[in-house]
C-alpha cells in the first residue's frame, strides 16, 4: 500500500487497453483515491464503467487543447478533494496521415495538433494543478524513445516526444521550488488505441521481442508498476528524470543473432 492516503488525478484512460488504466488500476492496488478525466462523450462512455470496476472518486471532463477545460478540471478536483498528490498526463495525439510516410510532408496544422494536445498540455495542466497539489507531490507523463531516436513513422509524434520531455526538465525546476516532482516514464511499445494509429506497429512490436535485451514487449501493468514507484514517496529525490520502461530496449546497440553468426 504504498499510495495510501494519496490523491490521484488522472488524464488518458480511453479504455482497459490504456496506459492509463494500467496505472490508475496499479494505484488503487496500492491504497490510492483515484480521478479520471475523458476529453468527450463518446469517451465517457467507456470511462464511466471503468471508473465504477476501479472505485474511482470522480470522474470530469478536461479536452486538453482547450484552456477552459483545464482551468474548470481543476475547479472540479479542488471542490472534490481539496488538495492532490499525484497528476498522471497519458495523453497524446496527431493525425493519422501524420503517423506515416515521410516525417518531411507534416503540415503546419498537424505539427501544431501533435505538439498542442500531447506536450503543451503537460506545461497547461501543471500550471491549472499546482496550486492545490501538495508538498512531495508526484507529476508523471508518458514518453516513448522516438523522442530521442528515429523510429520509422513515429515522426510529428517524435517531435513532440522530444517537447515533452525538454518540458519535463524546464517543470522540474519551476515545481521543484514547492517540492514537486515531474518526471517521464519512457514506455516500450504496448498495443492501445493510440499505438494502433502508428504505421507498422506490428512490425515495431515483432522487433522489440527480438532485441530487446529481455527478449518481450512490456505491459501496461509494467509501466503501471513504475508509476506506482514515481507516485510514491520512495522516489521523493527523483525529478526531471525519463524513465525507461521498456525491457532495456534502449540500451541496446549492434544485435547480432546467434544463427546469423554462424
Ligand atoms: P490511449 O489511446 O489509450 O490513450 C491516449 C489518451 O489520450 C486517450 O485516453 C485519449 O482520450 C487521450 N486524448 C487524446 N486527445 C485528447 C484531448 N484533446 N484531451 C484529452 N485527452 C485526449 O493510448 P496509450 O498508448 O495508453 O497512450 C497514453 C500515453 O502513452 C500517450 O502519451 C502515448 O503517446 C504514450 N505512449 C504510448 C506508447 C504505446 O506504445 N502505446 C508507448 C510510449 C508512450
Amino acid at each position: 500500500m504504498l499510495l495510501k492516503d494519496k490523491k490521484a488525478v488522472i488524464f488518458g484512460v480511453a479504455n482497459n487497453k490504456s496506459i492509463a488504466y494500467g496505472i490508475a488500476k496499479a494505484f488503487k492496488d496500492n491504497g490510492a483515491s483515484i480521478a479520471l478525466s475523458y476529453p468527450n462523450d463518446a469517451i465517457k462512455k467507456r470511462v464511466e464503467p471503468i471508473a465504477k470496476e476501479l472505485g474511482a472518486d470522480l470522474i470530469f471532463p478536461c479536452d486538453v487543447s482547450q484552456d477552459s477545460e483545464i482551468t474548470n478540471s481543476a475547479e472540479i478536483v479542488k471542490k472534490h478533494w481539496g488538495n492532490i498528490d499525484v497528476l498522471v498526463h497519458a495523453v497524446a495525439f496527431a493525425n493519422r496521415e501524420d503517423l506515416q510516410g515521410r516525417f518531411i510532408d507534416t503540415n503546419r496544422a498537424g505539427y501544431a495538433t501533435a505538439l498542442d494536445i500531447s506536450s503543451y498540455s503537460l506545461v497547461a495542466l501543471c500550471k491549472a494543478f499546482e496550486e492545490i497539489m501538495n508538498p512531495g507531490s508526484s507529476v508523471m507523463t508518458l514518453s516513448y524513445y522516438g523522442a530521442q531516436k528515429i523510429i520509422t513513422h513515429y515522426n510529428v509524434m517524435g517531435v513532440a516526444k522530444a517537447a515533452l520531455e525538454a518540458c519535463v526538465g524546464y517543470l522540474s525546476y519551476d515545481l521543484g521550488e514547492k517540492d514537486i516532482r515531474i518526471n517521464a516514464i519512457s514506455a516500450g511499445p504496448i498495443r492501445t488505441l493510440a499505438a494502433s494509429g502508428i504505421g507498422g506497429i506490428a512490425l515495431i512490436l515483432n522487433h522489440m521481442e527480438k532485441f530487446t535485451p529481455l527478449k518481450r514487449n512490456v505491459t501496461i501493468e509494467d509501466v503501471g508498476n513504475t508509476a506506482v514507484y514515481l507516485a510514491s514517496d520512495l522516489s521523493k529525490s527523483v525529478t526531471g528524470e525519463v524513465l525507461f520502461v521498456d525491457a532495456g530496449y534502449h540500451r541496446s546497440g549492434i544485435q547480432i543473432e546467434k544463427k546469423d553468426e554462424e
